[in-house]
């Protein structure tokens, strides 16, 4: 088994860049996002399963998930997100473990927001949280997508809270300062990396 870095942090922290700066130095990083939305294309057989729990009111009429429709229902229903939780969590981890061991660098990352929270830690061997504040997180996230703030803390409001994710995370790194402060500080730990790495393939 290859060695396997978990990337998490809450919404706006910097996992993006953090995770563009590894991939720069050659690491496959697998993105729990991206398995996400991979899992509930047009005839996989997750998003049949969330049409036949919701009704086909959860697809637009070209067949894709209607994200918007079910992102507002599973809000006002919190009962309607353990569904869907249960039905797309088992697709995603195994989407994630599939990714993950094909990957062809001396080590993997996986980042998502909710490692910590959907347990996909679990398949991880040590953890790096990407760390701000919660007023950097709006300035990023906000100035990034064009979110409002109420919108960006109803979103940190749904993740772990920071002191939490901070007990939780092996390293920490504080993105509070240019980008080229986090790349200094992403150096030594990726270094650390490649040597555990090897250790665990000797
Ligand atoms: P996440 O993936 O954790 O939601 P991103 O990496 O996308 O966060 O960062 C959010 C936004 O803030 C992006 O536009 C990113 O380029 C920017 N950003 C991240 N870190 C810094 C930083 N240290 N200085 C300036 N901008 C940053």
């Amino acid at each position: 088994m290859k060695f396997i870095l978990g990337l998490t942090g809450g919404i706006g922290s910097g996992k993006s860049a953090a995770s563009a700066w590894f991939e720069a130095q050659n690491i496959c990083v697998v993105d729990a996002d991206v398995a996400a939305r991979e899992i509930v294309m047009p005839n996989q057989p997750v998003l049949n399963a969330i049409r036949q729990a919701f009704g086909d009111w959860v697809l637009l009429e070209n067949g894709e998930l209607n994200r918007r429709a079910l992102r507002e229902h599973i809000f006002k229903v919190p009962e309607a997100r353990k569904t869907l939780e249960q039905i797309t969590h088992p697709a995603i981890r195994a989407a994630i473990i599939q990714q993950l061991a094909e990957a062809q660098s001396p080590y993997a990352i996986l980042v998502s927001p909710l490692l910590f929270e959907t347990n996909q830690h679990e398949l991880t061997q040590r953890t790096l949280l990407i760390d701000a504040s919660i007023e950097l997180q709006i300035q990023r996230a906000s100035a990034r997508d064009g979110q409002s703030t109420e919108q960006i803390l109803n979103i940190i409001q749904a993740q772990m809270p920071r002191d939490q994710k901070q007990q939780f995370a092996d390293d920490i790194v504080l993105n509070d300062g240019h980008l080229d402060h986090l790349y200094l500080q992403l150096l030594p730990l990726h270094k650390q990396y490649l040597q555990q790495a090897e250790k665990k393939q000797s």
